[in-house]
C-alpha cells in the first residue's frame, strides 16, 4: 500500500468513526428528545386529567389532538423546535392549561353557531297519569371533531366569554319557531316549552325587549314559554331581577325556578318573586324512598309551594319507585329518564303521539 493509499484509508477511518459517532450521539439526541417528549406528553396529559374542562376530552383520539396541540403552542410560544431544543422544559402551570384548552374550546365556540353546530334537543314533563305537559329544550353542540358535547362542559365557558348571548338568543328563536311550528298541530299547541336562561343572559339589559320582539315576530303566545332561571340569579340584584320578570310575566311569559333545593334557597324570597313553578332539584330525588330525610324535604317543599300558588316539578326521575314515593308526597309533574331523555324534535313529536298530551 502507498502512503498516499494508506492516508486516504485513514482519513476514511476516521471519517466513519465521526460518521459513526455523530450517528450515536444525533441517535442519543434524537431518543432523549423523544423521551422527553413522551414524558412531556404523560405529564400533560395527565394534568390535562385533572382539570374539570377536560372532561371533554375523555376519549383518547381527543385527548391525543388535544396533547399535540397544546405542546405544539407551547413549544411554539417558548420559540422551540420540536426535535431541536426539547431539552429546555417549559414549565407549565395546570392554570396554564386550563386557560390554553378553554381558549381552543372557546376559539371553536366562536364558530359553532355559524357552522350550525348546535343542536336543540328535547326532554318531555308528564303529569301523574303520565302524559305529557310540557318539554325542555337542551342545548347540545355537535362538535366536528369531539362529536356531541354536554352543555355542562361549554356554557361555563360561553357564560364567561360573553358568547352565551348569541347562542342564547339562537336557542330562544329556535324554541319560538319550535313553538310556531306546533301552533297548526292540534295536539303539539298545547305543549309549553321550558328554556335555560343563563345569568349573564337575563342580566343583559336588553333581554325583555330582545325577548318581547322575538315572540312578536312569530307570532306564539307566550304563555307557552317557560323560563328556568336559578335560584342564585334570582337572588342576585333582586329588584332588579323582580322587575325583570314582571316586565316578561306581563308579556305572559311564566318561569321556573330550576334546581330548587341545590343553592341557598332564601324560602322568604319566594314570596316575592314572580314564579310559577319549582323544579326540584334531582339531587333530592335520586335516594327517595319514603319515610326517607329526602321524602320529608320533598313534601316540604310540596305542601310550601302549594300554600303559595305555585307548582312543582320533580327533575331526573329515573326509576318508577321514585316515581310512585313522588306521587304519594302529592307533586304533579315530573321529569326523567323514566319518561324519557332528551331527545331530536322529530323523535319527542313521535313521543308526544305515544304518551298523549294533556289538554286543559
Ligand atoms: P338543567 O336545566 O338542570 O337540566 C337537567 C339536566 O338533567 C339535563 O342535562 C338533562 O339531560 C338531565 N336529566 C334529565 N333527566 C335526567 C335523569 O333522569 N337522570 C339524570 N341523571 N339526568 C337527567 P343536560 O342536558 O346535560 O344539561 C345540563 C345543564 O346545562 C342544564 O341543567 C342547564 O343548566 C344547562 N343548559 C342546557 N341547555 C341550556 C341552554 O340552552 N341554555 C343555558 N343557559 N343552559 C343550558
Ligand atoms: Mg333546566
Amino acid at each position: 500500500m502507498t502512503t498516499e493509499q494508506k492516508r486516504t484509508l485513514s482519513s476514511a477511518r476516521q471519517d466513519q468513526y465521526a460518521l459513526h459517532k455523530n450517528k450515536v450521539k444525533t441517535l442519543k439526541n434524537l431518543q432523549s428528545d423523544q423521551g422527553k417528549l413522551r414524558v412531556f406528553s404523560t405529564q400533560l396529559t395527565s394534568l390535562i386529567d385533572t382539570i374539570p374542562d377536560a372532561n371533554l376530552f375523555k376519549d383518547r383520539e381527543g385527548r391525543k389532538l388535544i396533547t399535540n396541540k397544546l405542546t405544539q403552542r407551547l413549544f411554539k410560544r417558548h420559540d422551540l423546535d420540536w426535535y431541536g431544543k426539547t431539552h429546555i422544559m417549559p414549565r407549565l402551570t395546570s392554570q396554564e392549561i386550563r386557560a390554553h384548552a378553554r381558549m381552543l374550546l372557546e376559539s371553536d365556540l366562536d364558530i359553532a353557531l355559524a357552522k350550525r353546530q348546535f343542536k336543540l334537543h328535547y326532554q318531555v314533563q308528564v303529569d301523574g297519569a303520565g302524559q305529557i305537559v310540557g318539554a325542555e329544550a337542551l342545548l347540545r353542540w355537535e362538535h366536528p371533531r369531539y362529536g356531541l358535547i354536554a352543555p355542562e362542559q361549554f356554557i361555563p365557558v360561553a357564560e364567561q366569554s360573553g358568547l352565551i348571548l348569541p347562542i342564547g338568543a339562537w336557542v330562544l328563536q329556535s324554541v319560538c319557531e319550535q313553538l310556531k311550528q306546533w301552533l297548526n298541530d292540534p295536539l303539539k299547541k298545547d305543549v309549553p316549552i321550558a328554556v335555560n336562561i343563563s345569568p349573564r343572559q337575563f342580566s343583559h339589559p336588553e333581554f325583555v325587549e330582545q325577548l318581547s320582539r322575538m315572540l312578536e315576530e312569530n307570532a306564539i303566545d307566550a304563555t307557552r314559554l317557560k323560563l328556568e332561571l336559578t335560584e342564585s340569579l334570582m337572588l342576585h340584584d333582586i329588584s332588579n331581577t323582580i322587575e325583570k320578570m314582571k316586565a316578561l310575566q306581563l308579556l305572559g311569559i311564566r318561569f321556573s325556578m330550576d334546581n330548587f333545593g341545590r343553592g341557598y334557597s332564601s324560602l322568604s324570597q319566594l314570596r316575592v318573586l314572580p314564579i310559577d313553578q319549582l323544579k326540584i332539584d334531582q339531587f333530592l330525588i335520586r335516594d327517595i324512598v319514603p319515610d326517607s330525610c329526602d321524602a320529608m324535604l320533598v313534601k316540604t317543599v310540596i305542601d310550601m309551594s302549594r300554600k303559595l300558588g305555585i307548582g312543582v316539578i320533580a327533575e331526573g326521575v329515573e326509576t318508577e319507585q321514585q316515581f310512585t314515593c313522588l306521587k304519594q308526597l302529592g307533586c304533579s309533574a315530573y321529569q326523567g329518564y323514566l319518561f324519557g331523555k332528551p331527545m331530536p324534535v322529530n323523535e319527542f313529536e313521535k313521543l308526544a303521539s305515544r304518551l298523549g298530551i294533556r289538554t286543559k
